[in-house]
């Protein structure tokens, strides 16, 4: 089944336009009163009965004070349990990537895309042993209007604001996201007593991509060492440009020997990567500095190791690893 704009609208809950600045989704945090201007619409239509209308009402209020997609469908899915008992549900979007998944997924089950406009806004399915009865799917399917509004600018607002902490010319972590994490995933391993390995990386000879073919051509080799270093590793790893053509991975829960098979991995996918430029074959190398965290070490001593094992990479020969 779809929930969808033209669906919205008849529910009379199409009140706000789209926005796309974080600034303009706190502005419609504040924006209520569209929403019982919206209601009242609905009530003249002759739509569903006052305590349908109430409990949605309640929903809008309660659901756009908050800009968090996964607060959002709690509060949500609560709210709905006090009417309609379900054994559990799933909501998944692809783009910000989002699971939030809860009790069973066996059963009688019903499913819900999301979307306003040409805005995807992931699937809803609940599940339950006994069969959904027809007045449940109505009164859902008026509450889920209450819902696509506040979860669109959730959306947005999640979206924002990881676009802030990526790399534009990469698309992996910038440099700012490493400051934040690095001390984060450290002060993690030491509470926890678990392993965490650094890798710096750099490319080799890089500064003839630029001489010889042009910066665009440079920038195409950084692209494309961005994305096989995070092929290489785990989805549970953070890959960051450090800067130009520096690049900083954290292995989480890896030791040193799992470290230097991470950087073999990463070494041998650059060195046969097919990088080509204006029908030119751009030959491509990397070398990496490798450091596992002590259990005194600070940020700058674990990045400092690193750094210096790169440099041993660079002195001795390049297109290879150094253990710090
Ligand atoms: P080495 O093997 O010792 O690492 O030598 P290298 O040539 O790779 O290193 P060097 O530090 O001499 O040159 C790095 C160059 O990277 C210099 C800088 O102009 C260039 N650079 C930095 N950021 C970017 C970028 O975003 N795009 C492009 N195309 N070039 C960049
Ligand atoms: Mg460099
Ligand atoms: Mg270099």
């Amino acid at each position: 089944m779809n929930i969808a704009g033209v669906g919205l609208t008849t529910l009379g809950i199409i009140a706000m336009s789209i926005h796309t600045s974080p600034l303009d989704l706190v502005k419609d945090l504040r924006d209520v009163r569209s929403i019982l201007s919206a209601r009242e619409k609905a009530e003249r239509r002759g739509s569903p009965s006052t305590a349908w209308q109430q409990l949605s009402l309640e929903l809008s209020l309660r659901l756009q004070t908050s800009l968090d997609v996964e607060w959002i469908i709690e509060q949500f899915m609560n709210m709905i349990h006090a009417h309609m008992l379900y054994d559990g549900y799933q909501y998944s979007v692809s783009s910000p990537d989002f699971t939030l998944k809860t009790g069973r997924d066996q059963g009688h089950s019903c499913h819900y895309n999301l979307s306003i406009d040409t805005a995807e806004l992931g699937s809803l399915a609940l599940y339950r042993g006994r069969k959904f009865a027809e007045s449940e799917l109505m009164l859902l399917e008026n509450l889920l209007a209450s819902l696509v509004y506040p979860l669109r600018n959730a959306i947005l607002y999640r979206s924002a604001l990881l676009m802030a902490h990526r790399d534009v010319l990469t698309g992996v972590n910038n440099r700012s996201t490493f400051d934040a994490t690095v001390t984060r995933e450290i002060n993690l391993a030491h509470r926890n007593g678990s392993d965490l390995a650094m890798l710096v990386i750099d490319i080799d000879h890089f500064k003839r991509v630029n001489d010889t073919y042009g910066h665009a051509a440079g920038d195409e080799v950084i692209r494309t060492v961005a994305q096989l270093i995070q092929l290489s590793v785990r989805n549970t790893d953070h890959v960051f440009r450090y800067g130009g053509e520096e690049f900083v991975v954290l292995l989480e829960a890896s030791d040193c020997e799992k470290a230097c098979v991470a950087a073999d991995r990463i070494l041998e996918s650059v060195r046969t990567a097919e990088v080509v430029w204006q029908d030119q074959k751009l030959s491509t190398a990397v070398s990496i500095g490798v450091s596992c965290l002590t259990r005194t070490d600070s940020a700058s001593e674990l990045f400092g190791r690193a750094d210096r094992a790169l440099y041993e990479a660079k002195k001795t020969g390049r297109d290879q690893y150094q253990i710090a």
